[in-house]
């Protein structure tokens, strides 16, 4: 799909426009220097499912990558509803982004203006596949000494964006990226899961973006009992595991069937659980993970 060509009302400049008129110059400094952050909602049933989660982490990023937001949370939120509501949203995603202005073309941001634009479209789930294929990358997920790595920036991107361009005419779908002491970190969009005997194991957050839908499986984790550890692990621990399983907001729960020649089962009873408890979130959208009540 060319998203330039997308239908409906985008919010630019103040106000809703058609989507096809919300450009900006090339001389962008965002566009070269990928200056910007975003966030990524999904919609299921017309309702934003942990809108309160993303906004916050919207403006976390801002923070940490020095950009002003130039409303309140609460307009930001009542703009991601609306656009809902006029895009006609039943099952979808809302995107806002922050970027900086063309008042620059080096890395000095001293006249750039914050922008922010949100956009909204119906959207299925981002993998079409019931198990995908994963490769290791080659380069290693930055930490949180040397990138704000807790931020949803555009610049901790350019690892994913080149993986992900290798392996298109391959069979992989996707690739885990281990972090630079080769521990297990994430994939080039997901956060990554992995069972052996019944023990959920998940990296911690020093070198991955702290996804909300790896904060709800923890939390569902917590509240039913599934006895779940956070660490630093080596490859081998989760080459060794049962099952494997990545998650998103547009890929929410995905079962992985092998990373690299290592087999995963791809039936797994606390996957199916999880997976049906993710369902009744979805009807319930709740605002935070806190109100998790499954
Ligand atoms: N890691 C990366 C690098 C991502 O791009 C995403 C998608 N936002 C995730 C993890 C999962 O985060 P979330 O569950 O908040 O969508």
């Amino acid at each position: 799909m060319d998203f330039s060509k997308l239908n409906g009302k985008i919010f630019f400049q103040n106000k809703f426009i058609d989507s096809r008129k919300a450009k900006v110059h090339v001389l962008n400094h965002s566009l070269h220097f990928a200056s910007s952050i975003f966030e990524g909602i999904g919609v299921y049933n017309n309702k934003p499912l942990f809108l309160g989660e993303h906004i916050d982490r919207l403006f976390l990023s801002a923070d940490l990558m020095r950009l002003k937001v130039n409303y309140p949370k609460k307009k930001i939120i009542e703009i991601c509803n609306k656009l809902v509501r006029i895009n006609k949203i039943d099952n979808g995603y809302i995107r806002p982004l922050i970027f900086r202005s063309s008042h620059s073309m080096s890395p000095e941001t001293k006249n750039c203006k914050s922008l922010i634009a949100i956009a909204s479209w119906k959207w299925g789930k981002l993998f079409n596949k019931s198990s995908l294929s994963l490769n290791i990358s080659k380069y290693p997920k930055l930490n949180e000494n040397i990138y704000p790595t807790q931020a949803k920036s555009s610049g901790s991107y350019q690892i994913s964006v080149l993986e992900r361009s290798k392996i298109e005419k391959t069979k992989f779908d996707d690739c885990l990226m281990l972090d630079l002491n080769k521990n297990v970190a994430e994939t080039s969009a997901c956060n990554i899961f992995w069972i052996k005997n019944n023990i959920v194991y998940t990296p911690k957050k020093h070198s991955i973006l702290n996804g909300v839908t790896r904060r709800c499986i923890i939390e569902l984790c917590l509240k039913n009992k599934i006895n779940l550890k956070i660490n630093d692990y080596k490859l081998k621990h989760i080459m060794n595991a049962d099952s494997v399983f990545m998650t998103g907001t547009a890929a929410e729960i995905q079962v992985v069937k092998n990373i690299e020649k290592t087999k995963y089962e791809t039936k797994s009873q606390i996957i199916d659980f999880l997976k049906n408890k993710y369902e009744i979130l979805k009807k319930q959208c709740p605002y935070y993970i806190k109100e998790i009540r499954t």
